[in-house]
């Protein structure tokens, strides 16, 4: 599961902002004749800039096979991945509970955390948070910035929880996060809440099955369907 950890801080954001987009605000100012702008100006200017933010659409998806159910805006943080924040890895989670407990608690404003995605042990995926933002599910801000979350549906020392059905459907999805940002997909970049620094969660666990899993994911990034951008609404958006 996720933990509770944003902190309010201004200039590293804003640092990493201007990398991304020195250019292109470099290119207005420019143009408008002026040489040199402050960093607080430059900062300033880009959130201005049109078309920054990506278009949302209610109940749109980034993965098509996910039914889209709305976290609570108290756990995650609005923001415009990849153009502001890169994405370079994928968190693997379990939720130490059931597939219905885990979007309740996502949905709970007072539970502080929550991860984009849960794949429950039939296979079915939800997702409840938007690729885009930033969740608050690997306990520490950079890894919430430059990451997605994978809750997956069981307990860490219940080795049966991990069926075949999950992490087949896992595997497609992370392929397909990866495939979006230009991921590898290697143990590096795909790696279990465990293994995040600082972190005194034990999850994935013993169990989770890392050499099956990447082999799933290499396979499903290979051959399976191009993962495209973002879908329409689900049909239904509640249920879990
Ligand atoms: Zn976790």
């Amino acid at each position: 599961m996720g933990a509770k950890q944003e902190s309010t801080s201004g200039s590293k954001d804003a640092d990493r902002r201007l990398g991304r987009r020195a250019l292109l605000v470099g290119g207005t100012a420019a143009a408008v004749g002026t040489a040199v702008l402050a960093r607080d100006e430059l900062a300033r200017l880009w959130w201005r800039a049109p078309g920054v933010e990506k278009p949302r659409e209610q109940g749109a998806v980034d993965y098509t096979g996910a039914r889209w159910v709305a976290a609570s805006d108290a756990n995650w943080r609005r923001a415009d991945r990849p153009d502001d924040f890169g994405i370079d890895m994928v968190v693997v989670h379990v939720t130490q509970g059931s597939f219905a407990s885990a979007v309740r608690a996502f949905q709970d404003p007072g539970h502080k955390a929550a991860a984009h995605y849960i794949v429950g042990q039939d296979g079915r995926v939800t997702q409840m948070i938007r690729e885009l933002d930033v969740a608050y599910h690997a306990g520490n801000r950079d890894y919430n910035e430059r990451s997605v979350g994978i809750e997956h549906e069981g307990f860490v020392d219940r080795p049966q929880d991990f069926t075949g059905e999950m992490y087949a459907a896992s595997a497609r999805l992370t392929a397909g996060i990866c495939a979006r940002y230009e991921i590898p997909v290697d143990r590096e970049h795909i790696i279990g809440h465990v293994e995040v620094p600082g972190t005194d969660h034990t999850d994935p666990g013993p169990h989770w099955d890392w050499d099956r899993y990447m082999k799933l994911v290499r396979r499903a990034a290979t051959s399976g369907p191009p993962s495209g951008g973002p879908t329409g609404p689900t049909p239904s958006g509640t249920g879990v």
